[in-house]
This record gives structure tokens, C-alpha cells and sequence, in this order.
């Protein structure tokens, strides 16, 4: 894998990482070619674009992107809000290069943070090519999903709508439930408004991002949906997430699998130092808590929990970064992190 280092981790700027050959067709005059403007041949027929994954917490979204570029570039977990920041995945086919945009879930928001993870979700919409919306299809449609199809209905990029975790439906189930979908997209039955809407087209693509079925048409029909493009990224990348926002992520993602309730969603990790010392990657990072009773049951009697997190992350690293890692985590309490707007920029999070 090759993650691309981006040293401008919060930018909204991306700067296109050109492909030797497609400069050379650009330089050779196609520059301007539109729809219907291309010159003929494969490379006019390429599409690229961005796409935003757009979803309630716990939906999918972190999962689907790793099943669509086949690699572990978000991290996933049971725990609602565990994706922080926005992260680009990069999926090139033969015809298309999707950027895809990893949202924090659109929620009500209860602190800071959580206002954060909102905006950096709504910020991500409007600069985008197609708007990907993720739906929890085991579950028929609710009000949590009309909040999100209500922020939805006037931006002005084409809407799809997955409806994730298929695999979860009975087959005797599954038409109900997509109709339930139709329902809330053209205002009809339990969605009816006493203001009528006009009723949305937008597509439904049944799709399990655990197991990849549906996702093969649903990248059709995004990739149908991009304008045309040359590469943005080259195409054996996978994410240009900075290597150190990932490691961060992969940290948190296995403190998340190790402990419950009291700790998840107050927990940051900062990496402070990576050393590459020949052989190996040295790390050292400290996980932030906000109070000391978390301090310790992340560190655990005699130390297990931590070497448990650390052993995780270790491994995770070394699959993701193809090479052996020496870890070394330390825990602190930062107490009131969350609430801290200046701590959460240190760490990294978008503020606007
Ligand atoms: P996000 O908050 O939208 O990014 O959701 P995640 O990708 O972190 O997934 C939340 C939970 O749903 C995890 O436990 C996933 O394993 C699970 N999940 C995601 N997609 C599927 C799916 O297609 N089928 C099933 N059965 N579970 C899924
Ligand atoms: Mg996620």
C-alpha cells in the first residue's frame, strides 16, 4: 500500500498529485475536454471525482470504505462515533478514480466535539461529485433518516443511497424494507408531510459493506456518476490520511475494542515521536483520557490492558505500514479534553 504523507492534514485543499502520463495527453491539448468534448480512446473516457460518504453513525461508513479499496484505511468498531476525521480513500478501477470522503455520523450534537464531527460532516458535502448515503437497511427507515435526506434535498450533486448490511435482511423482508426507503425519499405513507415535497429519485443500491456483495454495481454506478477526469492520486494508492493521523487511529480503534462504556468516547491519542531506526519504525504515543479512573482501566492491573491496546495497535501497524513497529504507548488525563477547542486543534480535528 502506499499512503501518500500529506502534511496538510485539516486543509479543504487537495492538491492533485499528477500522472505522468495523463500531463502528457493534457499537455497535448485534450485540457478542455467536457462531457462529450473528449477526444476518443480510454483515457478521454476516464472518470475521477469525489464521493462523500454521508450517514448516521454505525452505519457503515468506515467499513464500506475498507471494503471498497479492499484495505484497512478507516478504523470500525460497535461504538457510534469512532471516525473523527475526514478520510480520503482512493478507489481506481480500469474506467474511474473515486476519492471517497469517511464523514464523522451526522447526529444531534451534545458537546463540542460533537458539534465538530457535525460541521466537519456537513462541510464535506458541498465539495464533492456524488453524495453516497449510507443506511442501516437491516432496520427500516426512521426519523434519524429523514434528518439526514432533509439536509440532503437541496445539494445540488447526485445523491445514492446504499442501504448497508444486507446481509443482515431476510430475504422475505427485503422488498418491505427497501420500500419503507422509497417511502421516506418521496414523502409517502408514515413520511408524509403536511407540506408536500417533491419526491426524491434518488438510486437505492442494496449493498453489505461486511461482505462486499452489491458493492461491485454500486461502484458502477458512482464511477457512471463522476464527471470526466484524469487520476487525482496515483493509482495504487489507497488513502493519503497522514501516516501518523493512521497510526493515532489504529491506537484508538483497538483502546475501543478493549474496554466499554467509560472510556470510548473520551479518549484521544496523540503521536509524539516516530523514529525510523533502520529495520524498524519506533512510535511513541499517549492516549488522552479525561479523568484518572479511566487512566486506570486503561492501564490495567499490572499493566495487561495497556500491553493488550499496545500488542493490538502493533500488529495493525505493521500490516498497514509493512514493516515491524516498536510501540511504546503512555496514558495521560487531560481532564475536560473534549471541551477544549484549543486541545482538539493541537490533536488535529478540524475546526471550520
Ligand atoms: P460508521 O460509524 O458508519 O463508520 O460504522 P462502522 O463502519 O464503524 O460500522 C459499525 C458497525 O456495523 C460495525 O460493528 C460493523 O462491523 C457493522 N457493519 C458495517 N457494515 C455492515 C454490514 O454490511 N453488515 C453487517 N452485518 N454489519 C456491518
Ligand atoms: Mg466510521
Amino acid at each position: 500500500m502506499s499512503v501518500i504523507p500529506h502534511s496538510d492534514a485539516e486543509g479543504g485543499q487537495l492538491l492533485p498529485i499528477p500522472d505522468p502520463a495523463e500531463s502528457a495527453r493534457l499537455l497535448g491539448g485534450a485540457d478542455s475536454a467536457g462531457p462529450g468534448g473528449a477526444t476518443g480512446g480510454a483515457a478521454a473516457d476516464f472518470r475521477s471525482g469525489f464521493v462523500a460518504l454521508i450517514g448516521r453513525p454505525n452505519v457503515g461508513k468506515s467499513t464500506l470504505l475498507n471494503q471498497l479499496v479492499g484495505q484497512k484505511v478507516a478504523i470500525t468498531s460497535p461504538v457510534a462515533q469512532t471516525t473523527r476525521n475526514r478520510l480520503r480513500a482512493i478507489l481506481t478501477t480500469p474506467s474511474a478514480q473515486l476519492v471517497l470522503l469517511d464523514t464523522p455520523g451526522i447526529h444531534k450534537p451534545h458537546h463540542l466535539l460533537g458539534e465538530r464531527l457535525v460541521k466537519t460532516a456537513r462541510g464535506t458535502i458541498g465539495d464533492v461529485d456524488v453524495v453516497l448515503l449510507l443506511v442501516d437497511g437491516s432496520q427500516p427507515a426512521g426519523r434519524g433518516d429523514g434528518y439526514i435526506v432533509e439536509l440532503l434535498r437541496h445539494c445540488r450533486v447526485p445523491v445514492h443511497v446504499a442501504l448497508n448490511k444486507h446481509d443482515l435482511v431476510d430475504p422475505a423482508e427485503a422488498e418491505a424494507l427497501a420500500a419503507s426507503y422509497r417511502e421516506l425519499l418521496e414523502g409517502r405513507g408514515d413520511f408524509a408531510t403536511p407540506t408536500p415535497q417533491p419526491p426524491l429519485g434518488w438510486p437505492l443500491h442494496p449493498v453489505s459493506a461486511l461482505t462486499g456483495t452489491g458493492t461491485e454495481r454500486l461502484v458502477q454506478a458512482l464511477s457512471a456518476a463522476m464527471p470526466p477526469g484524469p487520476h487525482l492520486y496515483p493509482p495504487d494508492a489507497v488513502s493519503d490520511q497522514p501516516e501518523q493521523l493512521l497510526m493515532a487511529e489504529l491506537i484508538r480503534e483497538q483502546v475501543l475494542s478493549h474496554t466499554r462504556e467509560e472510556v470510548p468516547h473520551s479518549v484521544a491519542v496523540s503521536i509524539d515521536r516516530v523514529v525510523d531506526d533502520g529495520p524498524r519504525t519506533a512510535v511513541l504515543a499517549t492516549v488522552l483520557v479525561e479523568r484518572a479512573s479511566q487512566k486506570g482501566i486503561l492501564i490495567g492491573k499490572g499493566g495487561r490492558m495497556l500491553r493488550t491496546i499496545g500488542a493490538g495497535a502493533r500488529l495493525q501497524m505493521e500490516k498497514v505500514f509493512s514493516g515491524p513497529v516498536y510501540l511504546e504507548l503512555f496514558v495521560k488525563v487531560v481532564p475536560g479534553w473534549r471541551r477544549s477547542a484549543a486541545r482538539l486543534a493541537e490533536l488535529g480535528y478540524r475546526g471550520d
